[in-house]
């Protein structure tokens, strides 16, 4: 799909996501908002975070939304109270031009009584977690007999946190005519059973990973002074003796620069890059592949298309300012199902490109600290 006007959604939504700077649907929208928009039918849908999911079930459902009825006719059911504000503060831009529709969020931790006071004043649209959720229900605040739709956010995420039962709870409180709606990153177990449980007939889509990075990998970054990209590396490599890795610079002459530092420290480390002769290059690369030379640092162009198996890191030593590449260079280790970590080192003036990132390959990063890092930091100070 092209464009959201294909979609058929109602002007005021176009309106508001035009503003918003959505253009083109993500590969999830694309498949849910037809089928959201036309059947009653349950869903399944299987994609990874940031990948516009909020706007996969939000928009469709808001179009069918009766703005006359002031009953709870969709609940949203999320893991933890940031997901709760972050989703209903996205339902209220989308809802910038149906002032009709009022959206709640419920969520523990917060005063229950403005909570309360909300609901009675008369929402469509409730975003809770499980508990507050029940809560709620038990104090007779919340009627769901009216629930429309029933959206399972993260619904893996909420099994990780011992909602189960909750979640048991407050399905069976909702009418059987609801639409369920259930979102995941993974398909464990259980959530299989609740699908089994109470769900009929659930069509499943499940997002390709062309993008996606693979599964195998595992995302982290360093936030650091930019003049400690190099320092960075050495801890990351003293703390893994068994590293076997590349070092993705932007230049030659940085390539270099970096090999021949960790040469001088007494690194294995050499560098792979466009000066070199082919016959340096294919004599690099051969040492690299049977293990001699453990630490390679090179440039993408250089890099390209390289297969070398069971590569334990990828270190970014800057990021590349294209997604697109970052993927190309996490995924050279991490396969044939090996696990593998990808490195990005940053400063406080690249950190951004990290969420761009995440969005791009529906990954979220773990922030680490600089290994022994904690010396560096006071040193500075
Ligand atoms: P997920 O729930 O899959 O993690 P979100 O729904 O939180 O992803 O969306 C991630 C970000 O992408 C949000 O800032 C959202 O506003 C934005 N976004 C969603 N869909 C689009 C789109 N079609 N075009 C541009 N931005 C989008
Ligand atoms: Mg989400």
């Amino acid at each position: 799909m092209q464009n959201f006007q294909e979609t058929g959604l109602r002007n005021e939504l176009l309106d508001a996501i035009t503003e918003m700077g959505f253009e083109t649907p993500s590969p999830i929208q694309s498949k849910t908002i037809p089928h959201i928009l036309s059947t009653d039918q349950d869903l399944v849908a299987l994609a990874q975070t940031g990948t516009g999911k909020t706007a996969a079930f939000g928009l469709p459902i808001l179009h069918r939304i009766d703005p006359k009825s002031k009953n709870a006719q969709l609940l949203i059911l999320s893991p933890t109270r940031e997901l709760c504000i972050q989703i209903a503060t996205e339902m209220e831009r989308f809802l910038k031009y149906m002032g009709d529709v009022k959206v709640v969020s419920v969520y523990g931790g917060a005063p229950i009584d403005s909570q309360i006071r909300a609901i009675k004043r008369g929402a469509q649209v409730i975003v809770g977690t499980p508990g507050r959720t029940i809560d709620l229900l038990n104090r007779r605040v919340l009627n769901f007999s009216n629930i429309n739709w029933l959206v399972l956010d993260e619904a893996d995420e909420m099994l990780n946190m011992g909602f189960k039962e909750d979640l048991n709870t407050i399905l069976s409180s909702t009418s059987d005519e609801r639409q369920t709606l259930l979102f995941s990153a993974t398909m464990p177990k259980e959530i299989q059973n609740i699908a089994d449980n109470y769900m009929t007939n659930p069509l499943t889509i499940k997002m390709g990973k062309r993008n996606v990075a693979s599964d195998d990998v595992k995302h982290f970054y360093y936030l650091v002074h930019g003049s400690d990209r190099y320092e960075t590396i050495k801890r990351v490599a003293d703390m893994n003796p068994d590293i076997y890795g590349i070092i993705f610079s932007r230049t030659r002459a940085e390539a270099k620069d970096i090999a021949e530092k960790l040469q001088a420290d007494g690194y294995n480390a050499d560098a792979l890059h466009g000066e070199l002769s082919q016959g340096q290059r294919d004599q690099v690369m051969n040492r690299f592949r049977n293990k001699q030379l453990k630490l390679l640092v090179a440039t993408d162009v250089a890099a390209r298309g390289l297969d070398v198996n069971e590569l334990t890191h990828v270190i970014n030593y800057n990021l590349p300012d294209d997604s697109e590449v970052y993927v190309h260079r996490s995924g050279r280790t991490g396969r044939a199902g090996n696990k593998g970590i990808s490195v990005a080192i940053v400063s406080n003036r690249d950190v951004n490109r990290i969420k761009d990132i995440e969005r791009f390959i529906g990954k979220k990063f773990e922030k680490q600290l600089v290994p022994g890092g904690d010396e560096v930091c006071k040193a500075r100070l």
